[in-house]
Formats: structure tokens, C-alpha cells, sequence
């Protein structure tokens, strides 16, 4: 491989510490050149939170952010991984993506910094390597409104359009979207060493995770069976947090779940509105395996198949290893109804624990379901005690409920300011609507106009603040006739 172009000073400090895994796992790739890079979005507030340097990155951002040119330290590679896609098993890995290596901040943390979009790899399997920008804004958007309510995810440094045309559903510009990950290794990462490589090959993957992500388990008894425990509590954690904000992610395939515990790979992702457990929007999602309601069952199911990749490390007594990765998969339904209905009862303003709790939750949520009410605005309305708007609030079933709840609310020594308060921490008052996301794109796309994208993203970034400007942002979309469907944008 010849080399390319090398910038110097750019307040990058990378390091290329996956790289040192055996090779089997990764296949050296450079970006391929584009054409006429530009850079069209880029996260400010993450450029100095990694403690990088705007102006920097405004001058030499569309060269670096393309991979025309290369940052001082850059080793490229593509990863290899394995996944179960809609239940199928499948030999899979970076298609389109590069990671130029791991930056290390001041504080010491290590991010991937990652190009998605950037060419061919070994592993494109007939793709074109390329990423379009509607879909590209779409990741950067929802990534980011992520991010800001609370939830553990990748995130978006920068967009760069690329010059190019990009068949599709129609033709679209280019893009490149650059993706910081706090690691890109996935439960398919795990599929992959256990079919495709040597058991020296899985100890090094797993052993190089739990250094990256999971340090504390160097101390224990069996650090693997320790990373499976950690790994399913931080994967519930994420989709009970996913379930309390209406996050559908539509494509949990095993490859799109990471051990760190982020969110990856926005591609047909979206959030509800009508409360409904069997809300797809996927337009590849013709069985509903990935319905809103049907999230923990899956995240359960991807989580036995990683369970099954560590049998090998577990224990030297197949039999005994077996066992524990599948009393650890038999006790995860447990363990995430317990994060979830916590969840719940901090949404209801609830601070301590009654027995009844869950029929309280779980009564709430069929009623929604019965008469059709927002997801979001039903607890933004709970929270600011306003009666309108939603017509299950002047039905006799939920004026029942309500008593219900604030004889609850009363058991609790908590004033109403502090029932108030927890109740707005939790609850957003305004999410990415799918008609305010597809507003935002289609200006950029069409009229590369970025100012409605940019005035939604100030709203979604304060999704707590209950602010007066936020207000138009909560309104529900006028009916449509037409379901709302998402595109993988492939
Ligand atoms: P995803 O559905 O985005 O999780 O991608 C599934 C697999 O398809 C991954 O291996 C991706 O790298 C690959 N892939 C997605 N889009 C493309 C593309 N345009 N060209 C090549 N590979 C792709
Ligand atoms: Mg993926």
C-alpha cells in the first residue's frame, strides 16, 4: 500500500491499539479518495470535548473527515465481524467503514474514530462502500438527540458531502459520516473469533475488551464470566432506556450490538409516537422481529448468542461452562425488568418502591395503547399537570388511574417540587419526531440548507429544559394517511 498524504499537528493523538490484535481480526484499508470533499456539519461541542481544536479542524476538516489525507499516526483498518441478521448468520464486517485509529484525550479516555461511507473494504460483500447524506444527517441528528437524553451512544464528529452521486431508492449526494465509538467490537466481533478463528484468537479478543472496557474484571475469579455479567447488565440498562424515550432501533441485528453498551448504527431507527408495543418502522422489517415492544426479548435472544461465544473461555469443563452462560441468559429477564420498571417509576415521579408499582405502570401503558395517546406527550403532559390536549385524559378509565397515582404519589414524603423536578429529568419534552428529522433532511439534501437541522438540533440537545421555544417542537405531525417507514439507506 502506497501511502497518502500526512497531516501533522492536528491535536489528533492516536493510537492503533486494535490494530495489535491478530490479524485475522482486521484487514489494513485505506479510504478511498473522493472527489470534492466539504464539510457540511461539525460537532463543535465533541471537537472540544476530545479536546481537539475547531479551527484546526474547520481548515483541514474535509480533507481529514474524506480521508484524502491521512492524520499523523493513522494506521486505516476495516474490522471483521459475524452476525446474526433478522436470525441469520452471516460473515459480515466493516463494508463501508474505516477506523483510523483510537485518539486519546487528555483525561485518557480512548475514542474510535471512525470514517462510515469511506470505500470498499475486503468486506463489502458487493455493497459500494459509499453512504448517502440523507442517511448520514439522519445518524448525526438522532446520534446526537441521543446523546443529550441521557443515553449511552456513538456519536457524530462531522459530516462531509463528497462530490459524488450515490444511486439509491433515487440518486443522492455522498457522504461521509465521522463516528466516535468509545470501542466498535460487537457481540458479532465475538461470533466472528468463535466460528472463524483459534481459541488463542477469541482469549486475546476478549481479554483486549475487558482491558479496554471492563478492567475491574482482570481482579476476579472468572473475568469472562464477569464480562458476560457486565456486558447484559449494560445492554439492558440501554434498551430499558431505549423502551422510557420510545427509541425503536430497527435493526438489532447481533452485529449492531456493541459490549461497550452504546447504541450503534442508526440506519432505520425511529422514535414512536402513538403508544404501541408492535410499532415498526423499518421498511425491511416485515415480521416485526424488531417492534418496539418486542426489544428486550431480542436484546435477551443477541445476548445468549454472545454468551454462547465465551463457552470456550469459561471454564476448561464444557458441561460447567455451558451452565453458566446459561444461568447468566436465564436471569437477564429479571435483571432488565428490574432497570426498566425503575425507569418507569422515575418517569411516574415515584422515588421509592411499592409492590404495586408495576400494575400502576403497566395500567398506564394500556391505556395509552387502548386509546391511541403520544408516548412522549402523555408524560409531558403527567408532568406539567396539564389535563389537554391528549383525549385519553377525559376518559373515566384514566381519571381512575390518575387517582390512583396521586394516592401513590401521597404515600411518598416528597414535596411536589421534588416530584416535579425528578419527573422533568426524566421525562423529554420533545424527542426527534420523524417529521421534524425528515424536515431537516430534506433541506439540507435538497437546498443544502442546514439552518433547519441546526435550529432542531438546539431543541433536541435540551430535551430536559421544558422551555417555552421548545413548544412548537412537541406538536404532534398532522395525520398522515401514509405509514411512516424508515430505509436502512444502505
Ligand atoms: P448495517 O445494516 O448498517 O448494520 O450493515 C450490515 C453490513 O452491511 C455491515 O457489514 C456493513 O458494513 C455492510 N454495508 C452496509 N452498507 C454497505 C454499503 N453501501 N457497501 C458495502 N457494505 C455495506
Ligand atoms: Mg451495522
Amino acid at each position: 500500500m502506497v501511502d497518502r498524504d500526512r497531516l501533522k499537528n492536528t491535536d489528533f493523538k492516536l493510537e492503533n491499539s486494535y490494530a495489535n490484535l491478530p490479524s485475522v481480526f482486521y484487514t489494513k484499508q485505506f479510504p478511498s479518495y473522493v472527489l470534492d470533499p466539504k464539510i457540511v456539519i461539525l460537532n463543535k461541542s465533541l471537537i472540544k470535548a476530545l479536546d481537539l481544536n475547531i479551527d484546526t479542524l474547520e481548515r483541514d476538516g474535509a480533507e481529514i473527515f474524506s480521508g484524502n489525507k491521512l492524520i499523523e499516526g493513522s494506521m486505516p483498518i476495516a474490522e471483521a465481524y459475524a452476525g446474526h441478521q433478522f436470525g441469520h448468520f452471516t460473515m459480515l464486517g466493516d463494508g463501508r467503514a474505516v477506523l483510523l485509529g483510537e485518539h486519546i484525550t487528555k483525561e485518557g479516555k480512548k475514542v474510535d474514530i471512525q470514517l462510515k461511507g469511506s470505500g470498499i473494504t475486503p468486506y463489502s460483500r458487493g455493497g459500494d462502500g459509499k453512504a448517502a447524506l440523507g442517511p448520514m444527517i439522519r445518524e448525526y441528528i438522532i446520534s446526537e438527540a441521543m446523546n443529550a437524553l441521557g443515553i449511552p451512544t456513538t456519536r457524530s464528529l462531522a459530516v462531509v458531502t463528497t462530490g459524488e452521486s450515490i444511486a439509491r431508492e433515487k440518486v443522492e449526494p455522498g457522504a461521509i459520516l465521522t463516528r466516535v465509538a468509545s470501542s466498535h467490537v460487537r457481540v458479532g466481533t465475538f461470533q466472528y473469533a468463535a466460528r472463524f478463528a483459534s481459541y488463542e484468537d477469541l482469549k486475546e479478543l476478549a481479554d483486549y475488551t475487558i482491558n479496554r472496557h471492563y478492567p475491574e474484571a482482570m481482579n476476579k475469579e472468572n473475568p469472562y464470566l464477569f464480562l458476560l455479567e457486565e456486558v447484559s447488565k449494560r445492554q439492558g440498562a440501554l434498551i430499558a432506556k431505549w423502551l422510557q424515550v420510545g427509541f425503536i432501533h430497527g435493526v438489532m441485528n447481533t452485529d449492531n450490538v456493541t459490549i461497550s453498551g452504546e447504541t450503534i448504527d442508526y440506519g432505520p431507527c425511529a422514535f414512536m409516537d402513538t403508544y404501541d408495543p408492535s410499532t415498526v418502522f423499518s421498511s425491511i422489517d416485515y415480521q416485526g422481529r424488531y417492534a418496539y415492544g418486542n426489544q428486550p426479548y431480542i436484546i435477551a435472544w443477541n445476548l445468549a448468542r454472545f454468551a454462547e461465544t465465551l463457552v470456550p473461555l469459561l471454564s476448561n469443563n464444557q458441561d460447567e461452562a455451558v451452565d453458566m452462560a446459561q444461568n447468566m441468559v436465564s436471569r437477564f429477564n429479571d435483571i432488565y425488568k428490574e432497570m426498566y420498571l425503575s425507569g418507569m417509576r422515575f418517569k411516574l415521579g415515584l422515588f421509592n418502591e411499592e409492590r404495586e408499582d408495576e400494575n400502576l405502570i403497566y395500567d398506564l401503558l394500556n391505556l395509552m395503547h387502548k386509546n391511541g395517546a403520544d408516548y412522549t406527550n402523555t408524560f409531558r403532559n403527567l408532568t406539567l399537570d396539564k389535563k389537554c390536549d391528549i383525549v385519553m385524559f377525559e376518559t373515566t378509565e384514566f381519571s381512575s388511574w390518575f387517582n390512583r397515582w396521586q394516592e401513590r404519589l401521597n404515600r411518598q414524603e416528597k414535596s411536589k417540587e421534588e416530584i416535579i423536578k425528578l419527573m422533568k429529568s426524566v421525562n423529554p419534552s420533545v424527542i426527534p419526531r420523524n417529521h421534524l428529522v425528515e424536515e431537516a433532511i430534506e433541506a439540507a439534501v435538497k437546498n443544502n440548507d442546514y439552518t433547519v437541522m441546526n435550529k432542531l438540533l438546539e431543541v433536541l440537545l435540551r430535551p430536559y429544559d421544558y422551555a417555552d421555544y421548545q413548544e412548537e417542537y412537541a406538536k404532534l405531525p398532522e395525520p398522515s394517511k401514509i405509514p411512516y417507514r424508515t430505509f436502512c439507506g444502505t
